[in-house]
């Protein structure tokens, strides 16, 4: 919408830049005052155009305070104080009926909020409730002195003038009130944004192995027994991959290279497990996969992996290296431990490693011999 979209990039703004966020609420309350110079003048009531002119100055100069990074706090206190002697002054002036004091009641929320933003002390609720608690003597104080004293100026008015006075002192109550809430809440949504991609990142720093990618082991215990307890629907197989002569081309090429080799490595294990199940680092260049369903369809997934790892030409330095894997799989049997599948899993790849390696071994393969 026209106006919603400027007035969401203004708090979008204010919510990033503590600078931008005090001189807008400074200049909108220094705003008000320029109103009020001109409101007074038109009333004939001296001393208020003169304190209002006084206000107007101590909001240019609260002005070039954040404008220098100064101190926010004696801003904060300022205006405090200076929305409640604007209420005092306004009452003993005019009185009570043009809604001067209701001013003070917005200073609450305003007080506890600054409180919040700007002192870190644990004392800074007690100095909000202590600061809301002279807003509310002030505010009934002002409305005693007007019952007690009456105003040193007895304004002829008309009716219509008086009402306009209050409504526009409600008006730019309201509004206050709304800007401090609107402020508040897009602040705290920014917070919380913040907080959640803060929490995304912890997450996958701790359940992603850096160098691959992949899951880390801590991860896959999670994943191990949650596929074993629904291995009655979803029966699944387990199955270690381990790069063949790894050690040779760490030692060959140089342990960067090594480093390229498993992550691409990694990236095929990965791609070809799909939706089908997960891949883990279990250790060093060994992979651990889940893969739900019957042993050929996870021999079917491992075959894949070994040959795009035998066929891929990996870039090293302007070399190309050739390598391949061994992957032993194993179907998980109710009844039996996930220790004792991985075992079984381990088993079927070393028996691959003594028997040429580049293979996948399942039991398929050791019952054929
Ligand atoms: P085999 O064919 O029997 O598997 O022989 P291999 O040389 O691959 O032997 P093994 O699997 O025991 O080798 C593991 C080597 O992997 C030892 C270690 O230096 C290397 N390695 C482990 N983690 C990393 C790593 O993060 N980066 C690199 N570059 N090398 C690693
Ligand atoms: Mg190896
Ligand atoms: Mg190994």
């Amino acid at each position: 919408m026209m106006i919603v979209d400027p007035i969401k990039n203004i708090l979008k703004r204010g919510a990033e830049s503590a600078k931008f966020k005090y001189s807008l609420i400074i200049s909108a309350i220094g705003m008000v005052h320029v109103c009020l110079v001109a409101l007074f003048s038109f009333l004939q009531v001296l001393p208020m155009v003169l304190i209002n002119i006084g206000s107007v100055t101590t909001y240019i100069i609260c002005l070039v305070v954040i404008r220098q990074d100064g101190d926010m706090r004696g801003v904060f206190y300022a205006t405090y104080l200076e929305i409640i002697v604007q209420s005092f002054a306004a009452t003993i002036c005019i009185g009570w009926r043009f809604g001067f004091p209701q001013y003070v009641i917005a200073l609450v929320p305003f007080g506890y909020y600054m409180c919040h933003a700007l002192i870190e002390d644990k004392r800074r609720y007690t100095i909000a409730t202590i600061l809301g608690l002279i807003a509310f003597g002030s505010f009934v104080s002002c409305r005693l002195l007007s019952v007690f004293f009456g105003p040193v100026y007895q304004l002829d008015i008309p009716e219509a003038v008086e009402l306009g006075v209050y409504i526009f002192n409600t008006f730019c109550n309201f509004g206050f009130l709304f800007m401090v809430t609107a402020i508040f809440l897009v602040e705290m949504q920014t917070a919380t944004n913040q907080l959640q991609k803060q929490n995304a990142i912890l997450d996958t720093m701790a359940n992603v192995d850096p160098l691959t990618g992949l899951y880390n082991r801590r991860s896959m215990h999670n994943f191990l027994s949650d596929a074993q307890d629904s291995q009655e629907e979803a029966p699944f197989c387990l199955v270690m991959c381990d790069i063949d002569y790894f050690k040779k081309i760490n030692d060959t090429y140089g342990h960067d290279a090594g480093d390229l080799v498993l992550r691409e490595v990694a990236r095929m294990a990965r791609e070809h497990v799909g939706q089908q199940g997960h891949a883990c680092r279990w250790g060093g260049e060994e992979m651990l996969l889940i893969i739900r369903g019957d042993v050929e369809q996870a021999r079917r997934i491992a075959e894949d992996i070994r040959q795009e790892v035998s066929s891929f030409a990996f870039g090293v330095k302007g070399q190309t290296i050739h390598c391949s894997i061994t992957i032993g799989v194993a179907l998980h049997q109710g009844g039996n431990t996930i220790d004792h599948t991985i075992t079984h899993a381990d088993d079927n790849l070393y028996y691959g490693k003594r028997n040429g390696k580049n293979r996948v071994v399942s039991d398929l393969e050791l019952r054929a011999g």
